[in-house]
């Protein structure tokens, strides 16, 4: 088999932590496995490299950032290739420069485009364990680009893809994705499947196990994705097109406390206001989530949205100074909100789960500011302090802590 295998940097934080994921290489090596492993940088390198930067400059440019933040994966792999070599394996490192990863030209965000996989499949030809850098590419400048913080799991899913691997296993220090955050909800437990639509929605609302990217990419090329941990030998868990095993009406609960509310009232009642409003925060790259408009009444509208909190302020400030136009009378706002929802690829054939959230709600006396629904979602906005006793009520409802709930 050919298995691209991605290790995160808590799992080569240190030297033992280095020869314990060497030697796990190793094995598989042994059992007749093609091996390509990815890596991120060690422990916290990345924000230590990114202090280290803020001392000299505070704004460094995007493009000397890159260059930096890109140091951090290239330890890693040299170091794991010298574990390697210390245990007897042929192994080689290489960065994205080496390899041909080619990205789109925005530095610190940058897409990857297209992987040349020549000299990967060389390497593998000559039987050497092939480590990667994550995180990192290059773009037409030829210059070194970073794809986002967390990026490294892309960087795995697209090599898979590209060498048409037989599977993509992440390796962190959780042991799979769970029914919610075990640190919030106690009997939270570890799903042994999740499609990729659920996925993408636990990842964006805030169970941050995987980069969101990584999960975008593996449904387009249909990689099929396993997160499990590097301390042991559990399974895991799969990511794919479509679960078999637990058909879950509700698979998780998760919650994002990175949203603020806004407020504007006594919007005048006539079309093209919503396109006003929504149009200048687009205009500033502001992105707006869940969206509320009362019925009009008595010729005014209020119309409630949220936004990410380190938008907020230039969100008000937008709306402060645009307030006669856009025919506002009033703008409110509130930091101290949070956004829970329950994910599940089921819930677009069964009635009632949105009521079964509210009811949850309900007996734990948490008011619901507002709802917003998909076919495989349903988000409350609540307030913060309340969200974590909403999760345990919800996921109580739900009964998700119970193992083999089938629908
Ligand atoms: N080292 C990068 C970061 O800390 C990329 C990664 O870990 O995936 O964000
Ligand atoms: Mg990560």
């Amino acid at each position: 088999m050919l298995i691209v295998k991605k290790f995160g940097g808590s799992s080569v934080a240190n030297a033992e932590k280095i020869f314990n994921v060497a030697k796990r290489l190793g094995k598989s090596y042994d059992e007749g496995n093609e091996i390509v492993v990815v890596l991120s940088a060690q422990g916290d390198t990345t924000d230590e490299l990114i202090a280290k930067a803020k001392e000299i400059n505070s704004k460094p440019s995007r493009r000397e950032m890159d260059m930096l933040l890109s140091t951090g994966e290239q330890q890693s792999v040299a170091l794991m290739s010298m574990a390697l070599e210390k245990l007897g394996y042929p192994a080689i490192s290489l960065n994205a420069y080496q390899v041909g990863m080619y990205t789109t030209s925005t530095y610190s965000n940058a897409r990857l485009k297209n992987i040349n996989t020549d000299r990967v499949q060389s390497e593998l030809e000559r039987k050497n364990i092939v480590l990667i850098t994550g995180f990192q590419g290059m773009n037409r400048f030829d210059d070194i680009t970073t794809l986002g913080r967390g990026g490294s799991d892309t960087t795995a899913v697209a090599l898979a893809a590209a060498l048409k691997a037989d599977r993509c296993e992440i390796y962190t220090d959780v042991d799979g994705i769970y029914t919610a955050d075990p640190r919030v909800v106690k009997n939270a437990r570890k799903l042994s499947e999740v499609t990729y639509d659920e996925m993408l929605e636990l990842a964006s609302l805030g169970a941050r196990v995987l980069h969101n990217r990584s999960v975008e990419l593996a449904k387009k090329y249909h990689v099929e994705l396993v997160v499990r941990s590097s301390l042991n030998y559990e399974e895991g868990t799969v990511v794919k097109e479509v679960c078999h095993m637990e058909k879950m009406l509700v698979s998780g609960v998760a919650t994002d406390k990175d949203v603020s509310r806004i407020s504007v009232i006594g919007v005048s009642d006539e079309p093209g206001r919503a396109f006003s409003l929504f149009g200048l925060l687009a205009k500033h790259k502001i992105n707006v989530d869940i969206i509320l408009q009362s019925v009009g009444r008595s010729g005014t509208k209020d119309i409630t949205f949220t936004v990410a909190r380190d938008h907020l302020e230039e969100a008000l400030e937008l709306l402060e100074a645009n307030k006669e136009r856009l025919t506002i009378k009033e703008i409110v706002h509130d930091e101290n909100v949070a956004k829970v929802s329950v994910v599940g690829a089921g819930m677009v054939s069964n009635p009632g789960v949105a009521a079964k959230m509210f009811e949850a709600l309900y007996d734990a006396h948490i008011n619901i500011q507002m709802i917003s629904t998909s076919e495989i979602k349903i988000s409350v906005l609540i307030e913060e302090d309340k969200a974590e006793t909403a999760m345990n009520a919800i996921h109580d409802k739900f009964q998700l802590g119970n193992v083999n709930l089938r629908r």
